[in-house]
């Protein structure tokens, strides 16, 4: 029995399997995590070592999901001083050879699942720019953070157009910012491309 895992993106590292003589083929084991200064048991997870795979099984959830995870992971190893080995996992995603995997609803390297952070950020600031840009409509602005600010329309009320200049600076700030961060700008100059 092993105790499900919540979202808050536990780790485990090879290098302390390996110091501690945890990588040895046949092995069956659960691996703990208790809290600091209680001791209770947080999470657990059942692992099995084959030969030069190491297979993980946990159960995680979240409000909306909960899921068996089931993921062998290739164990790779290099060379390292004095004709000693260096083990790593071989992340299930990408392949790359990494020290830690997260363990998350997929099992992988943080550059994957940092990946999948950025393209859940990436959507939020298309959001953002539709939410912009519909302001933008509404001031006869040309669509597109870019393409700077116009003027009054014609016929508009002075209320409304100080209203939507306000409401169109408030979207506008943080989609320049994080535009500033992209192109590794601070958002202050950004402003002025
Ligand atoms: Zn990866």
């Amino acid at each position: 029995m092993t105790k499900p895992l919540t979202t808050d993106l536990r780790h485990i590292d090879v290098r302390q399997l390996a110091r501690k003589k945890l990588l040895v083929p046949g092995y069956r084991y659960a691996w703990e995590w208790k809290h600091h200064h209680t001791g209770e048991l947080k999470a657990s997870i059942w692992i099995e070592i084959a030969d030069a795979y190491i297979t993980f099984r946990y159960k995680i959830s979240n409000r909306e999901q909960s899921c068996h995870i089931a993921q062998a992971v290739q164990l790779v190893t290099t060379p390292c001083n004095y004709g000693h080995q260096r083990v790593w996992f071989a992340c299930p995603h990408c392949g790359r050879k990494a020290a830690l995997l997260y363990l998350g609803f997929k099992l992988a390297c943080r550059r994957c699942h940092k990946m999948a952070y950025e393209v859940q950020r990436e959507s939020l600031h298309d959001r953002q720019c539709r939410k912009l840009d519909k302001v933008r409509e509404r001031l006869g602005w040309e669509a597109g953070f870019l393409n700077g600010h116009g003027n009054k329309p014609t016929g508009m009320h002075w209320y409304t157009y100080e209203k939507l200049l306000t409401e169109h600076h408030r979207l506008e700030a943080p989609i320049l910012a994080q535009f500033g961060k992209l192109c590794g700008l601070d958002a202050e100059l950004a402003k002025y491309l």
